[in-house]
């Protein structure tokens, strides 16, 4: 957990899970196995068990102790929907979303066939809540495109991509129900490459079909050295609904 963030798409990360494990391409390089993994065997760190998945309960009330307005991505070192979290413990998680309603939440998963069973079951009181957004990351067309039709599938106020890191040509995509699309590039050792004609084919279809849209970076090796610009241009649209002065 941290109140601060330096993800250009967010203002603070909770992380009522730590770890994961992987489950397709855009895991390759996983920023969050990379920390953790630096950590293992610390006694006393965060991090001592290194990126073993593990629920951290007492982390759970933490916005509702944060009492200015944040956007809070929910489990920026973990997945929300990994199978080894209990159902029971994801209601929880999203009962402190509901009562702390006035941040607003960014919930990003790859098991999106579990985040739509949930949202139509046991999360279904917090699925359609316009403060907390629900969202799948889209890396390929193979892994990606399905994620992006089970979200499509679920019910919610605000539905959201993280396309990053982007590994191919999409192709032309079908954004009817989604609200929000993040595109970046990979970064770090061994970063692959993202061409500008992936990121203009989004945007353009992005433009077309109304869906905000906010290029997160180009990435590479040494990614400040690339920017986050676009034909010129920063792109930083929200979601239309509300956006938090913070
Ligand atoms: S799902 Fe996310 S957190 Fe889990 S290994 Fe893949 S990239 Fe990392």
């Amino acid at each position: 957990m941290s109140q601060k963030s330096t993800i250009e798409w967010t203002d603070a990360t909770w992380n009522p899970v730590r770890g994961c494990t992987k489950i397709s391409p855009g895991c390759k390089h996983c920023y969050a196995e990379a920390f953790a993994e630096r950590f293992r065997g610390v006694p006393g760190h965060p991090y001592e068990q290194g990126f073993d998945l593990r629920l951290v309960p007492e982390k759970i009330v933490e916005p509702l102790k944060w009492k200015r307005s944040r956007m809070i991505f929910v489990n920026s070192m973990s997945d929300l929907f990994h199978p080894d979290i209990p159902d029971d413990y994801i209601v929880r998680v999203a009962e402190v979303m509901v009562s702390a309603d006035w941040h607003t939440y960014q919930v990003l998963t790859k098991r999106s066939e579990r985040l739509r069973t949930l949202l139509k079951g046991k999360l279904n009181f917090a699925a359609e809540a316009i403060h907390i957004w629900w969202g799948v990351s889209v890396e390929d067309r193979k892994f990606g495109l399905p994620r992006l039709e089970h979200l499509r599938s679920s019910p919610a106020s605000t539905r959201f991509l993280s396309i990053e890191p982007l590994l191919e040509d999409l192709g032309a995509i079908n954004l009817d129900g989604i609200d929000w699309i993040i595109v970046g590039g990979e970064s770090g050792a061994g970063a692959r490459s993202m061409k500008p004609d992936w990121v203009r084919k989004l945007r353009d279809q992005a433009r077309s079909q109304g869906v905000k849209f906010f290029f997160k970076q180009w990435g590479g090796v040494r990614k400040s050295e690339n920017g986050r610009t676009l034909d010129g241009k920063t792109h930083d649209e929200f979601p239309s609904l509300f956006r938090i002065a913070v």
